[in-house]
């Protein structure tokens, strides 16, 4: 049984002030929550990690980054190793978010050194993967995932890709307000893991968690998370609003 996994992205919002406020409400309001029906992540700023992470310290929330770097020091202008995240209290890491392949420019190479470092480095990794609206209306979605998947795990083995997540991202539903239907987002789910199978094995490819991102908000959480392959939510915008990432929660946690 994959245990649910709900993980904020914060993007480029809050500021000192807001992080640790909004951290304050959701270790408060998941006092219930108990570790073990749920894994809890939220991912600030860098600049904020260290003080959310200390405001989530009592909590069952983890921190993670919305990013990092392969090489662990050295001459790399604005980048942050694994050894610095677990430094602030970090556990997780975003790696290959669509707008990091798409505004910012990551290849699929970059973002598998992203990956291999991060397990190396003690980091939890979640793998991205997501096809454009153009690339969806050109029935590209099943190569694109593939492409992803592949390159962002390649030359990882079975033992190294169980520490990974993997969230599908279709980004024509990020930050839109479109949410892929439940139905849409679980053929993908399924088609995913069926991949990880066919790359590693049938067991593997049943514990490893696939999350769903793309506009979720606690009225659509639960149908989502009704579909067998969807194990968790990545969620944008609606995890900066307590009340609503919360609702999220204790409906992700519902899932048996
Ligand atoms: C995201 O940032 O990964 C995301 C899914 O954003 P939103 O929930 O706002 O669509």
């Amino acid at each position: 049984m994959r245990k649910p996994f709900v993980a904020g992205n914060w993007k480029m919002n809050t500021d000192s002030y807001t992080s640790v406020n909004l951290a304050k409400d959701l270790a408060s309001g998941t006092l219930e929550v108990a570790s073990e029906s749920i894994t809890l992540a939220v991912c600030p700023p860098f600049v904020y990690l260290q003080a959310v992470a200390k405001a989530l310290s009592a909590s069952n929330i983890a921190v993670g980054a919305q990013d990092m770097y392969f090489e662990p020091k050295g001459a790399f202008t604005g980048e942050i190793s694994t050894s610095m995240l677990k430094d602030v209290g970090c556990a997780y890491a975003l790696c290959g978010h669509s707008e990091r392949r798409h505004v910012i420019g990551e290849t699929d190479e970059l973002i598998n050194k992203k990956v291999a470092a991060a397990i190396a480095g003690g980091i939890l990794p979640i793998l991205c993967v997501g096809e454009l609206l153009a690339e969806r209306e050109d029935s590209q979605t099943e190569d694109v995932v593939t492409r992803h998947v592949k390159c962002g795990l390649a030359e990882l083995n079975a033992e190294k890709v169980s520490a990974v997540t993997i969230a599908y991202e279709p980004v024509w539903a990020i930050g839109t307000g479109l949410t892929a239907t439940p139905q849409q987002a679980q053929e993908v789910h399924d088609f995913i893991r069926k991949l990880l199978a066919e790359m590693y094995d049938g067991q593997l490819a049943g514990e490893i968690r696939i999350l769903y991102g793309g506009s979720v908000k606690p009225g659509n959480t639960a149908e989502l998370m009704a579909q067998q392959d969807i194990d968790g939510l990545l969620v944008g915008g609606a995890s900066l609003k307590a009340d609503d990432f919360l609702a999220i929660i204790q409906a992700a946690a519902q899932k048996t």
